[in-house]
């Protein structure tokens, strides 16, 4: 039988443990045919040529060079002003819809704008990565069809597990982001949460990465 790989759905730095998607900030750099997201993260918009940068990921996207686009999103939480943030996010939202790529969402205190934002734009599929909000959110954009991404706030917040063990195993993902943890105790932490088994667990991450990103970038090993 042929080993299920893990899925590593938001990391900043390769490690090898399975299919990773790795978030790129040097676009120059891009490889060809790997699977990296590429986007203007809320904490970049003030520090970047910000017209540069979108016409950057669109050279990407034309080139094929990208599987999502992201991070992209709003942080209710910095000094950026909101228009500034809402505006960026709709040209990525926009490059998205046009090349029909999913989208790495970073999000803070900003759920219902995004309840707003999925309601207009149902066919663009958004991953909420580093997930840590409470269970009626999970639930609110479930049924706008968000895909919820867990990390290291998964170890040691027990609503936040306790929410995770009650969502539909459909739409979930697991990632490290820029934690120095491996893949692998995330999945085993959260086999345990969702009472199955390791294998089942990466069944069923390894379809839901499929079911969003098509077979295109995955390659089993
Ligand atoms: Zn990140």
């Amino acid at each position: 039988m042929m080993q299920i790989p893990f899925v590593n759905i938001h990391t900043h730095t390769a490690a090898g443990e399975g299919i990773e998607l790795v978030n790129i900030d040097n676009f120059d750099a891009a490889p060809g045919n790997s699977f990296v997201s590429a986007g203007l993260h809320p904490w970049q918009i003030g520090k970047c040529d910000q017209g540069q940068t979108l016409k950057a990921i669109e050279r990407l996207c034309l080139n094929g060079k990208i599987a999502a686009i992201g991070e992209a999103g709003i942080d209710r939480a910095i000094g950026t002003s909101i228009s500034l943030q809402m505006s960026v996010f709709e040209s990525l939202l926009d490059i998205a819809k046009r090349h029909q790529l999913p989208m790495i969402i970073h999000c803070v205190k900003a759920y219902s704008d995004f309840l707003q934002i999925m309601q207009r734009e149902p066919r663009v599929k958004m991953i909420f990565h580093g997930f840590n909000g409470n269970a009626t959110t999970a639930n609110q954009l479930l049924q706008h069809g968000a895909m919820l991404s867990f990390g290291h706030q998964l170890l040691n917040n027990s609503k936040l597990q306790q929410t995770f063990a009650n969502i539909p195993n459909d739409c979930i993902f697991l990632e490290t982001d820029t934690k120095e943890i491996n893949i692998s105790g995330i999945y085993n932490f959260a086999a345990e949460l969702k009472h199955i088994s390791l294998n089942e667990l990466k069944r069923v991450i390894f379809n839901n990465l499929t079911r969003i990103f098509g077979n295109k970038w995955v390659t089993i090993g």
